[in-house]
């Protein structure tokens, strides 16, 4: 009955978001994501990673601008993943065809320990072991979530840190 309960009388999870894009300012767009995910009721921000770019995997379009961020939030899953969806269609996101460039992507990676298998929602997420893009920023904020063996698996991926913005 859990996922009935109202969110003020949930427990806290630690949840940890994707955030990636290759259309339009994806730089700009990842940093106003992430503001927006500070500013989600019932839910703050803990960490963000630095920002990271990648070639295209299984994608076309320009580089990718990838990062995670770690979450507390007392969301539901299926509450945090429609907020995502919300933040997307914000962004102007759409999805014309399978693995199309986009503004913003944003991926449910961890939700607490828990294990999710619905038409709408797999966590841990199904392919995050796969991308250095994921685990990299992951692991800047979260090491004890990757493991060596999972970063070496990803070793022959190129991505690159983008220094952090003078203000
Ligand atoms: P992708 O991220 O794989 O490129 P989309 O962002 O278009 O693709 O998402 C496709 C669908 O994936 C969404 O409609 C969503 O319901 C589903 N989905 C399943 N698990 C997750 C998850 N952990 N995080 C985000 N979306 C997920
Ligand atoms: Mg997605």
């Amino acid at each position: 009955m859990r996922s009935k309960m109202r969110s003020e009388t949930r427990p806290e999870v630690q949840a940890f978001v994707a955030l990636g894009g290759n259309l339009g300012d994806a730089q700009a767009t990842v940093r106003w994501a992430m503001d927006q995910l500070a500013n989600l009721p019932h839910t703050r921000l803990l960490a963000r990673s630095s920002l990271y770019r990648s070639a295209p995997v299984d994608a076309s379009g320009p580089d990718f601008i990838n990062a995670v961020v770690e979450l507390v939030t007392r969301l539901s899953a299926p509450a945090l993943l429609a907020a995502l969806q919300q933040l997307e269609h914000l962004a102007g996101r759409e999805r014309p065809y399978r693995n199309a460039p986009r503004t913003l992507d944003l991926d449910l990676l961890l939700f607490g320990a828990a294990c999710i298998s619905s038409p709408a929602l797999t966590v841990p997420h199904p392919r995050m072991a796969q991308r250095a893009f994921v685990l990299l920023p992951l692991a800047e904020i979260a090491p004890q979530s990757v493991s060596p063996a999972q970063l070496q698996a990803v070793s022959g991926q190129t991505l690159s840190r983008i220094p952090a913005q003078c203000i």
